[in-house]
């Protein structure tokens, strides 16, 4: 088991600046995940982690020693990648024990741990068969059943269910956090999924643009996200974001913008000087249909309604001045009769919501 430190990584290709300057600390035992959009520069941290890329500056050590220098096969890593490139001549017995034989372990050792490995990801049945002759879930086991084996300190996950169907990523989710827990060695796992992240990470490091922009408990980035990027990027669907400018004074602070305006009570008047253009923020999951106590009460035109079995998400139009049409997501009971066209009520509660300053940063709740 081992710690992960890198300090002021910076990676370039060409004129692309793939990593800024980017810190942090992983403890020993973490289930950590990079998260953020395509191209943000995951995959490339992860790789410097591992050694397949070299950063341009900075510094990065696992386990408390220096490895910049350190080929990655001396790194006490396994990497376990989105495509699972399995030797297709070879039984799922010899695929997972190919890196003890490489490494000249021992036969009768070599039977003791892919046997112990296949017991762990339940896969013994499955040791003669090849690998044309799994699923794709099994084959991801059986290529996870191969770093497993090696038994190394870290291990770094690119992606790993990004090619398998959805209830597959979701039994695969739990199994991955359940080896977790029965290795206890510390993971790295990089997705742009933000249902992955916040099921199974210890720590969640939120990545755009080469950069970090917070590192959190999935709880604590979901409630009190530092910026618009993150809020939109967690909860699914993220939140709903509302360009608008704050008005008043002495009467009291009201919210405007094209298409929605409410006053604000007093709690709200110290985190922004009137006139100041402001983001409210609110999650689908938040807002109430109907009438209640302690919120704004705003109508929705319902542009279209999308049950998905559990619930019911309603799009709601407001129209925005600078980019047009804005839908707004309201997660609504399944059973709630409404359709297109119509015009509903709708209560954003005072503590649920979130407000964002010019520079997109959040200021409420501070
Ligand atoms: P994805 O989820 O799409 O894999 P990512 O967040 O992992 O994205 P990276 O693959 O780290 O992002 O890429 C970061 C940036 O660096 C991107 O702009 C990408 O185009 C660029 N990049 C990555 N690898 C190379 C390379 N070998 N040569 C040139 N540019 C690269």
């Amino acid at each position: 088991m081992a710690t992960v430190t890198i300090e002021n990584i910076t990676k370039t290709f060409g004129e692309t600046l793939a990593v800024d300057d980017v810190s942090f600390h992983i403890e020993d035992g973490e289930f950590v995940v990079l998260l953020g959009p395509s191209g943000c520069g995951k995959t490339t941290t992860l790789n410097m982690i591992a050694g397949l890329e070299k950063p341009n500056s900075g510094r990065i050590s696992i386990g408390g020693k220096r490895v910049e220098n350190v080929p990655p096969d001396k790194r006490d890593i396994a990497m376990v990648f989105q495509s699972i490139a399995l030797y297709p001549h070879m039984s799922v017995y010899q695929n997972i024990g190919f890196p003890l034989r490489m490494a000249r372990v021992p036969k009768a050792e070599m039977a003791e741990r892919v046997q112990s490995v296949a017991n762990l990801l339940r896969i013994e049945e499955l040791l003669q068969r090849k690998p044309h002759e799994l699923s794709g879930g099994q084959r991801q086991r059986v290529a996870l059943g191969r770093s497993v084996v090696r038994d190394p300190a870290v291990f770094l996950f690119d992606e790993p269910l990004s090619s398998l169907d959805a209830k597959l990523r979701v039994e695969m989710r739990v199994e991955l956090k359940k080896l977790h827990e029965r290795l206890g060695a510390t993971f790295v796992y990089v997705t742009h999924d933000q249902v992955e992240a916040m099921t199974m990470a210890d720590r969640v490091f939120v990545m755009d643009l080469g950069g970090l922009l917070q590192i959190g408990s999935p709880d604590d980035i979901y409630r009190l996200p530092t910026n618009m990027m993150v809020a939109g990027f967690l909860g699914n669907p993220g939140m709903n974001l509302v360009a608008g400018r704050l008005n008043g004074g002495g009467d009291g602070l009201h919210f405007e913008s094209n298409g929605m305006a409410f006053d604000l009570p007093s709690q709200f008047s110290s985190v922004a000087t009137p006139g100041d253009p402001v983001t409210l923020g609110i999650r689908p999951e938040n807002v109430v249909v109907g009438d209640g106590p302690n919120g704004a009460s705003v109508t929705g035109n319902i542009f279209a309604t999308e049950p998905v079995g559990s619930d019911l998400y309603l799009d709601i139009l407001f129209v925005e001045e600078n980019d047009g049409m804005r839908l707004f997501k309201v997660r609504a009971r399944p059973e709630l009769k409404v359709r297109s066209g119509e015009q509903v009520p709708l209560n954003l509660p005072y503590d649920k919501l979130y407000l964002f300053d010019n520079a997109g940063y959040r200021i409420y709740p501070g």
